[in-house]
């Protein structure tokens, strides 16, 4: 006999969900951005080195090259793939409501940031240092900053770095973005601006006078946001920042962008996170 009544619309109901999702009872049945067969990724677009948007409206920099290689990884060659700017204060709503697949902005790995986000990687470890005015003496460690005008981007970490988990009496000055932090260093308006090293040294080719103290003080997980959930699209993410290690990718685009930064890199595969 046929089953009749609510429990049958019910199973009626689940086996056409099924059907359409084209996924049936046993698959999974979330979105992953393995099925994509176009990719929009989040990325700065005013950070040098890293993330910038030129003038003709393309993005560059080492972000925007890992992000390209992951891409292509997953299938998305660069002519579907659609970059867009995603400031440090809407990476999680950007991802969470579906405006990008997927971000590779500088984004740490914070304990905060994965109840939002899933977090493929890291693809690389940077460390927070600082960079000062020019000609303020004084300032050679993060505990110099107590009672000093710190710039404070909106959803970034670094300044909770220094003010809440340093506990150093920084004062902090609220900025969009770090390319705004760097214009009020120029004209004065900040003592320095605290944030991963990598940054520092992409600003610090164009801003000479300005001063980076050389003194690490926290390990930056670069990690690569997918939506929350996405393990699946996560673990293909991670054999792609694998791959890009392994086959002299990485090192390539480190040197290429960072070469002559001074500073050390790392051109091993970073330890990951693991997919939750
Ligand atoms: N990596 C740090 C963070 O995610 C600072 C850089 C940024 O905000 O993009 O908070």
């Amino acid at each position: 006999m046929r089953p009749t009544g609510p429990a049958a619309a019910a199973l009626a109901a689940l086996a056409a969900a099924g059907a359409l999702s084209g996924c049936g009872f046993g698959g999974s049945e979330r979105p992953t951005i393995t099925d994509n067969d176009r990719l929009v990724i989040g990325v700065k677009e005013d950070q040098p080195g890293l993330g910038v948007k030129d003038p003709d409206g393309t993005y560059e920099g080492f972000d925007v090259d890992v992000a390209t290689y992951i891409a292509g990884e997953l299938g998305v060659p660069p002519e579907r793939i659609e970059f867009t700017t995603t400031d440090s204060s809407v990476r999680e709503d950007a991802l969470a409501e579906g405006r990008v697949d997927m971000i590779v902005a500088t984004y740490s790995i914070t304990a905060a940031r994965k109840r939002e986000v899933t977090f493929a990687g890291p693809y690389y470890v940077a460390h927070q240092d600082t960079l000062v005015r020019p000609g303020l003496p004084g300032i050679d460690g993060v505990r110099d900053l107590a009672g000093r005008r710190i710039c404070a981007v909106r959803g970034s970490n670094s300044w909770r770095r220094v003010i809440e988990e340093r506990e150093v009496a920084a004062v902090p000055v609220p900025h969009w973005t770090y390319g705004a932090c760097m214009n009020a260093l120029a004209r004065g308006g900040l003592d320095a601006v605290s944030t991963d090293d990598l940054i520092l040294a992409g600003f610090a080719a164009s801003y000479r006078s300005a001063r980076i103290i050389n003194d690490p003080f926290t390990d930056e997980k670069y990690g690569v946001g997918v939506r929350k959930g996405d393990l699946e699209g996560c673990a293909a993410v991670n054999r792609a920042i694998t791959r890009m290690y392994q086959d002299g990718t990485a090192e390539r685009l480190l040197r290429a962008w960072f070469g002559g930064s001074g500073l050390e890199l790392t051109t091993s595969v970073p330890q990951f996170e693991g997919c939750t």
